[in-house]
């Protein structure tokens, strides 16, 4: 596979692993404290307002802080939310 080819490839399969998130907010703290840059949208679903920056340390409304990581990090520490679309990945 050439360069190019491999980068739409990779480009594809980051989104097909993103677009199963149904943006519940629940890793975000939708359901109780929630993080300062989590945002509702018009459809009721969920969003980040820093999403490129959003890696590394944060705070929530209450001012805890916590540590903003990727899915990738949640499904290998075991530390998905009850309600998240990635529980089901097979
Ligand atoms: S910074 Fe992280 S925890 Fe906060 S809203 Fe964005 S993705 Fe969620
Ligand atoms: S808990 Fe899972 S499905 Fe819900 S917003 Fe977070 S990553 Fe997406």
């Amino acid at each position: 596979m050439d360069d190019r080819r491999y980068e739409m490839y990779s480009r594809r399969q980051k989104k097909e692993f993103e677009d199963i998130c149904s943006r519940c907010g629940e890793c975000c703290g939708a359901k109780d404290d929630p993080c300062v840059s989590l945002a509702m949208t018009k459809d009721g679903k969920y969003c980040c307002r820093d999403y490129k920056n959003r890696l590394g340390p944060r705070k929530t409304v209450s001012g805890k802080s916590f540590t903003c990581v990727t899915i990738r990090e949640h499904i290998n520490s075991g530390t998905l939310r009850p309600g998240c679309a990635y529980r089901n990945l097979k």
